[in-house]
């Protein structure tokens, strides 16, 4: 039995989250919900449980709080619908279960850790991963769970311009202060485990006023998620359709593997080269077999936290 020294970070989604306009309770409600959650996964991980379990853990409360653009709190298609998208791997053994535009499972998280166990397949979409779900026993609800008031206000905001948005971009759109719960974000976990294992997941509604159907990097095995042990953890938010472009999750696993960079440098050159080449906006996670941490960014801000071993927790949503 190995005695690493595990480490845990979770986000919240990066955008346009601005410092001028976010009220101190505001603020506070937020570092809470990080906090809480960020503990919740450090006290698993000091009990011995693996990475995996980690991340799903941080992830389905992400979920079920609606701060943030997941599960409960997840934003709106063009067509005033839900897609919600999720994926989980597990580095120890390249295991990977991710499930996309689904509109009833309670727990997108659940359903890619289900995907993943189940091993057949990798990712599953629509309503064919709506009935896996329902045969593994997972809670499903109306679409309307998934609804809030402000994410729909935020979709008028939105439609109008006839842009598709980050949903911090969406909230950002409009000339009063932010509410609190105006201000949401796609979630994701990584974590390294007390035997050395790495994992990585992430779920999301996507983005405010995409077309149906839309997909976006998260659920994307190498683009939004990725985890090897060999190499690092990593989960991804931002323009999604950009990290897809630069497969972002595994560049920063093949910088460190086929070039020997550092996690810091193979972070900063995907979060601030490759994205903003092609106009991609957002951040990352990033755990690497080491423990080292970078939670890497190039918007305003990336709701995020960390755990290391026992210590106390970092939330952080600014530079
Ligand atoms: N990356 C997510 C997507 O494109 C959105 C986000 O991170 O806010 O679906």
């Amino acid at each position: 039995m190995k005695n690493v020294t595990p480490v845990i970070a979770i986000h919240g989604g990066a955008g346009t989250i601005s410092a001028a306009t976010t009220g101190a309770a505001q603020a506070q409600a937020y570092h809470d919900a990080l906090r809480s959650i960020v503990l919740a996964a450090q006290a698993l991980l000091r009990k011995g449980a693996s990475a995996l379990d980690a991340t799903c853990l941080a992830v389905e409360l992400l979920e079920d709080c609606p701060l943030f653009n997941a599960g409960h709190g997840s934003v709106f298609t063009h067509e005033e619908t839900h897609e919600l998208d999720a994926a989980v791997m597990d580095g120890a053994t390249l295991a990977a279960g991710a499930i996309a535009g689904v509109c009833h499972i309670r727990r997108p998280v659940r359903a890619a850790r289900a995907v993943l166990e189940d091993g057949a397949h990798v990712l599953l979409a629509g309503p064919g991963a709506e009935a896996f779900a329902r045969e593994h026993g997972l809670e499903m609800v109306e679409p309307s769970y998934f609804s809030t008031e402000a994410r729909r206000q935020q979709l008028y905001r939105v439609r109008g311009t006839g842009r598709v948005v980050t949903d911090h971009e969406g909230a950002a759109m409009t000339t009063t202060p932010l509410d609190e719960d105006k201000k949401l974000g796609t979630v994701g976990a990584v974590a390294l485990d007390m035997q050395g294992h790495l994992a990585a997941a992430t779920s999301t509604g996507g983005m405010t006023n995409k077309r149906v159907g839309r997909i976006g990097d998260s659920p994307l095995i190498g683009a939004g998620t990725y985890a090897d042990d060999r190499t690092a953890a990593v989960s991804c938010t931002g323009s999604g359709e950009m990290f897809i472009r630069v497969a972002a999750a595994y560049d920063v696993c093949a910088r460190m593997a086929y070039g020997g960079a550092t996690l810091e440098a193979a972070t900063h050159a995907v979060v601030q080269q490759s994205l903003p080449a092609i106009g991609g906006t957002g951040g990352l996670i990033a755990v690497d077999r080491h423990g080292n941490l970078s939670l890497a960014f190039n918007t305003e801000g990336m709701y995020r936290a960390h755990a290391r071993g026992d210590e106390s927790p970092v939330t952080a949503i600014f530079a």
